[in-house]
């Protein structure tokens, strides 16, 4: 389907973007990869009338390490992320991640800030972002402001960026030595959504005790999950087969999945125990150097 018509800007900065948006309300969209937004115009279940697309604006697009931050700009694409040699060498939980997310051609346009301003719950970066306990730099009218990602999906397709706002940085604390994550997705073929995922970030000390984890889920809710009381479980103790299998049970009970074409709620909960044992022993095997 063509989609309804509407006025096309282009700003040259973060701040006449935020004028648009502000002059235009919620009749107004950022447009960034469009991998989203155009194909929901297409079919009529978004017909915003005016469309900014920030993909001029400079300063958007870097991935550097910086004040105990990995900084990713909000229009850094997933074929970026993918090609980084800082992203392969020392953050595999965001490779792994974006790997498993679409085909190579939306890859080449999709964005990280679009990935995640979405709100898409099926989405493969949020669950990730959880397990990482990111920081989202949002800019308005106001400033800046930054948004913990525990705090930043409240709903379905909702997220806590105001109609005035645009996502400008993700902010992800760079693990210690010791830390080690991975991220398993189970799809129906190559380039679907997940019908579970599930991202885990973890700091091993001696003796394997797991001083710090981070647990989020893809596709099993309203919203991204961050199974907390899987957390809880592992933190402080020796990580080994029992508190794993105990985690993945909790992490199983954490999800809220609905039965569709994907699978029965039943068989979703079940996938989410069986990856987040496998995606612990993996982020517990890099966390020890491994591949
Ligand atoms: C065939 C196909 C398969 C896909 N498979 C997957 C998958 O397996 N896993 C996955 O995670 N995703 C998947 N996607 C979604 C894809 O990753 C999207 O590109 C992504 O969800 C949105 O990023 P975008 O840059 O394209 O955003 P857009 O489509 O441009 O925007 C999406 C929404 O976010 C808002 N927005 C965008 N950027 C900002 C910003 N900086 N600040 C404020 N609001 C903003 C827009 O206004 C819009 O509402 C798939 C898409 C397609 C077409």
């Amino acid at each position: 389907m063509i989609p309804p018509s509407f006025d096309y800007y282009v700003p040259n900065s973060v701040s006449d973007a935020i004028g648009m948006l502000k002059q235009h309300g919620s009749e107004a969209k950022i447009l960034s990869g469009g991998m989203s937004l155009i194909p929901l115009m297409k079919l009529r279940l978004a017909s915003p009338a005016y469309l900014i697309d920030i993909n001029r604006i400079a300063g958007l697009d870097h991935i550097k390490e910086e004040d105990g931050f990995l900084k990713i700009g909000a229009l850094v694409r997933e074929a970026d992320l993918e090609k980084s040699a800082l992203i392969r060498s020392k953050y595999p939980l965001l490779l792994d991640t974006t790997l498993v997310i679409a085909d190579p051609l939306v890859r080449n346009r999709a964005t990280i800030g679009g990935n995640l301003a979405h709100g898409d719950p099926a989405n493969d970066h949020p669950a990730t972002m959880l397990a990482l306990e990111t920081e989202i730099a949002v800019v308005g009218p106001q400033g800046e402001r930054k948004i913990p990602v525990t705090s930043f999906f409240t709903d379905l397709f909702t997220t806590a960026l105001s109609p005035d706002e645009i996502l400008t940085e993700i902010r992800i604390p760079i693990p210690p030595p010791g830390s080690g994550g991975a991220y398993l997705k189970l799809e129906r073929k190559v380039g679907d959504f997940a019908t579970a995922g599930v991202a885990v970030q973890l700091t091993v000390g001696k003796d394997d005790v797991c001083e710090r984890v981070g647990i989020g889920l893809t596709n099993v809710g309203l919203t991204p999950v961050k199974a907390e009381k899987a957390d809880e479980a592992l933190r402080g103790k020796k990580i080994d087969g029992e508190s794993i299998k105990r985690a993945a049970q909790l992490a199983a009970q954490e999800s809220e999945p609905t039965a569709d074409l994907r699978g029965s709620e039943e068989y979703k909960r079940d996938l989410v125990r069986v990856l987040t044992v496998r995606a612990l022993k993996r982020a517990l095997e890099r966390s020890r150097g491994g591949k």
